[in-house]
Formats: structure tokens, sequence, C-alpha cells
């Protein structure tokens, strides 16, 4: 063992091995955040083509709604003016039918236009010359109409005609205008009616993929016509009350766009909606997540995924390649001992002690910190060898070693093997007396060390102490000479003895 003393490479145990994993980490963080923000942008790319393509949409059927609702409007306005001039009464039934109804051919999917009087009776009737008696008092536009002057044009809630006719069991929506007298009194209402296949036959040219719905829906969110239908009785129902009605009712914008769950099939859905110019009317083109997202999911899926793999692959060579130079270190270190080790004895080899010797050298010189070197020579050695065999030399010469390395117990002091049966020690910041004292402490411990087999006498060390102090002018070598000519006169001496260079 090199007593007290760690191999220079040991200190950057570690640091390489740390910054690769923190490089292949940081590397793999910067790729996931990169991938989630493509990813983000990818899926905001995504929303914001189908809102724009929604909204395209939304926009065709809002223009041909308005026309058609114009249409009408036009008919009311021309009927009602017709029915309004005074030279049409003493015409015959005929003519003042052609007269009143003339313009109402242009309206498409239209139903029966009515002339009503100011009691709600019937008074004209676009299907026949002679009107069939009725009263429509009760019905929601003539209410409007009767109590209110600045009703306007009125589009009613959807109804089934009562007539016992074909059509009977169509949906129809009603637009009407008040008749008034010339002092502005209540005259009647002039109403014409539409089947609600207009906007069938409007959805049916309009391509908007799976799972997704084109609706119209009202002021007060009853449904007007919806494609597909979500709930087969769903026309004329009022949704008023759902939350996705309630937010586009309550947009007063009256356009916009949101993700939002279908109350009806719990669906998610892209929501994007849009007045009909001033009218009560409001589209809505709700297209399915999967229709929107469906490219998207697949590709983030991919990436995700790949993503996924490049990082677990990049993690695992990271390991790989973190777990070799954890091996490479240690191999380092080993051989870095292996190679400041004095094999038989265990402690520092000469070219450590030479290393070391240097170091604590300049150290003492920076410092003005003593320095003493002890040379330990095993005595009559070689007699020793000739009785008991190079076998139980070496086993002297190891035990000698630990004898000495139990008794230098401080950090910065050093064992090592100076060669054959002589060995070294360095004590850093030890003055002479307390050099002169640990060498004692060794002197006595190798004679009290148990005997060999067959040996008449204890073994013995004679050493020598050199030590530089700031006070005195002296070189390493210098230094090492003077300890070796101290262990010369310790042997000079009689051996068995510590002395001292002067
Ligand atoms: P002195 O008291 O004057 O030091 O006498 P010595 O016999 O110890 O000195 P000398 O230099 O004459 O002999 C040293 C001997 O140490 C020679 C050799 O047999 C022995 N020796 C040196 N290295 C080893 C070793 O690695 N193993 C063994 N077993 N003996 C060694
Ligand atoms: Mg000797
Ligand atoms: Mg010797």
């Amino acid at each position: 063992m090199i007593a007290s003393r760690t191999p220079p490479l040991a200190g950057k145990t570690g640091r390489p091995e740390l910054l690769l994993i923190c490089g292949s980490s940081l590397t793999v963080i910067a790729i996931l955040c990169i991938v989630t923000f493509l990813l983000i942008r990818e899926h905001a790319n995504a929303q914001e083509s189908a809102t724009r393509s929604a909204t395209t949409i939304a926009q065709l059927i809002d223009a041909d709604v308005l026309r058609t609702v114009e249409l009408y409007d036009l008919t009311l306005q021309g009927l009602i003016a017709a029915a309004q001039r005074d030279d049409l009464r003493d015409v015959t039934p005929q003519i003042r039918h052609l007269a009143l109804f003339d313009r109402s051919t242009t309206a498409r999917f239209k139903g029966d236009i009515l002339l009503l009087d100011k009691h709600g009776d019937v008074v004209a009737d676009s299907s026949r010359i002679e009107p069939k008696p009725g009263n429509f008092a009760d019905r929601d536009y003539f209410l409007a109409h009767a109590f209110n002057r600045d009703t306007g044009m009125f589009i009613s809630r959807p109804f089934k005609t009562r007539c016992d006719c074909d059509d009977a069991n169509q949906w129809r929506i009603s637009f009407s205008r008040r008749i008034s007298s010339d002092t502005g009194e209540f005259a009647g209402v002039a109403v014409a009616s539409m089947k609600l296949d207009y906007f069938d036959q409007l959805f049916n040219s309009l391509d908007i993929g799976k799972d997704s719905t084109l609706n119209i829906i009202n002021s007060d969110g009853v449904l007007l016509a919806q494609k597909p239908y979500l709930q087969s009785d769903s026309i004329g129902k009022s949704f008023g009350n759902r939350p996705n009605v309630v937010r586009i009712l309550g947009d007063k914008d009256g356009s916009g766009s949101f993700t939002s769950t279908s109350s009806m099939d719990h669906q998610q859905r892209l929501y994007t909606y849009s007045r009909v110019g001033n009218l009560p009317l409001t589209v809505m083109v709700a297209l399915s997540s999967d229709e929107v997202f469906g490219t998207w999911r697949r590709t983030a899926l991919l990436i995700s995924g790949a993503t996924g793999v490049l990082c677990a692959g990049l993690l695992w060579l990271t390991w790989l390649l973190a777990r070799e130079l954890r091996l490479r270190q240690r191999a380092e270190r080993e051989l870095a001992q292996l190679a400041a080790t004095d094999a038989l004895t265990g402690v520092a080899n000469r070219r450590m002690l030479d290393q070391s010797l240097r170091h604590e050298w300049f150290r003492a010189q920076r410092s003005g910190k003593p320095l003493s070197v002890m040379m330990i020579d095993a005595d009559h050695f070689k007699a020793f060898n000739d009785r008991h065999g190079h076998q139980a030399g070496d086993q002297a010469l190891r035990e000698l070693a630990r004898v000495i390395t139990a008794n230098v117990r401080r950090p910065g002091d050093l064992v090592a093997r100076y060669g054959g049966e002589e060995f070294s020690v360095i004590l850093a910041e030890t003055d002479s007396s307390g050099a002169r004292q640990i060498a004692e402490h060794i002197r006595q411990a190798v004679e009290q060390m148990p005997r060999v087999e067959g040996a008449d006498v204890a073994m013995t060390v004679s050493i020598g102490i050199s030590t530089w102090t700031a006070t005195v002018e002296m070189s390493l070598e210098q230094l090492l000479f003077a300890a070796d000519k101290a262990l010369y006169q310790a042997k000079e001496g009689g051996r068995n003895r510590v002395v001292v260079a002067g």
C-alpha cells in the first residue's frame, strides 16, 4: 500500500462521465423541446386551415341563404305593393291573382304565399284564385306584426303546414311582412312559406367529411336544418340552452370559431359559425376533430415514436459510453497505482518517491515549513538472507514495510522502498526532533518484530535523518546526501540506532 498518498489521476474521477451524461441529457431535452414545439405549431396550423375552410363553407351558405331570403322579401314587398293598389279592386279575380303573385314564381322551394287581413283571415292565396278559407291569427308571425309595427321582415319558427296535401309533413319556415294602412294602422300580413328542403339541397352540394355537421339555427337556438342529422327528430327543436349554442348566440360579432364537445353525440368538434347578414339565422359548421386533426395525429404519433426511439438510443449509447469511461478510468487508476507501487512490499516505489520528494521539496520552499527525510536500512540483511533464505528475506522485508508504515500516520507523509533492503520516509512539515521521535518508534518496533524461526538475534534497522529548514541553505540533493551520510554514521556507530544529520 502507498501510505497516505493518492496517485495523480484519481482526482479527475467521474468528470468526463458527468459531462457526457449532462451533455446527452441536455441534447435529449433539446430534441424533446424542439419536437414538442413543432407538433404544437403543426396542431395550430391544422386548426387554422380547418377553420379557414369551415369559414369558406359558412360564407358560401351565408351568401346563398341571404340571396334566397332577399328573393322572398322582394316577393312579399311586391305582394304588399300590389295589394295596396286601388285599381286592382275592380279587376277580375284572375287578373288580380296574376298581379299579386306575379313575382313569386322566382322564389325557390316556395310553399304557399298568402295575404291575411287584420283578423288573420286569408284574403289571397298564391296556389288558387279563390282562396281557401282559413285563419292564421294564432301564428307567431301574425302576432309579431299585429303587436309591433317595426318588426320588418319576420322569419318564423319551423312548422308543418295545416293542409291535407302531400306536403303536409314537410317542415317549412315563413317569411312575412306587415301591411299597414295609410294611417299606419295594422291592416294584415303578407306571408310566404319556404320548404326546409331548400337547406338540404344547399347542404348536399357541400362535402365536409365524416362525422362533421352543417347546421342552421335561428336566434332562439331552434334548429332549422342539419346535415347529417345527429338525432332524427331534432328539426324544430330548441337547442338554445346547450352550452355551444349559448356561446354562439351570445357572440356579439356573430362569427367565430372554437373547439368543443357536442352535447348531442359527445364528439369533439371544431365549431365555426357565422350570422347570415342581419337575419336571425346562424350557420354553424361543426368539423369533427378526427377530420381536422386526423393527419396531425398520425404525424404526431410517427414523429413522437421516432423521437422516443432516437432519445432512448441516445441515452442507451450514453450509458454504454459512460460505463466504458468509468471502466477506463478505473483501469487507468489501477495502472497508475501499480506504476507507483513496489510489488514486493506494497509501499510506494522509487519512481513515486522521486516524484513526491520533488513535490514536497517545492511545497516546503513555498511554505517555509521544515521537511525531513528518513533513510532506513536493514542491518546485516545479507547475512539474514544467507541464513534463512530469500523467501524468508522477502517476508521480512514485507513485515518491515508494514511496521514502518504503521508508524507514519500523517496524510502528507510517504513511505517508499528506496531499493534492496532500504526504505525512505518523507515527513512533510516535520522538524528534526519530530523525525527523530518517529524514527525511534520505528527502530523499536522493528526490534520487537517476531523473530523468524531459528533466528538467534532480532532484526534491526539503522536510520539516518536529515531535515531542511528555512534557515539552512541547501539543495534537495544535499538533503538526500545528508540523510545517506547520517545512515552511514548510524551503521558506523554500531547499527540499530538513529542518527540525525548535523
Ligand atoms: P549492512 O548492515 O551494512 O546494511 O549490511 P547488509 O548485509 O544489510 O548490506 P548489504 O548491502 O551488504 O546487503 C544487502 C542485502 O540485502 C543483499 C541482498 O541479499 C539483500 N536484498 C536486497 N534486496 C533484497 C530482496 O528484494 N529480497 C531479499 N530476500 N533480499 C534482498
Ligand atoms: Mg543493510
Ligand atoms: Mg543496504
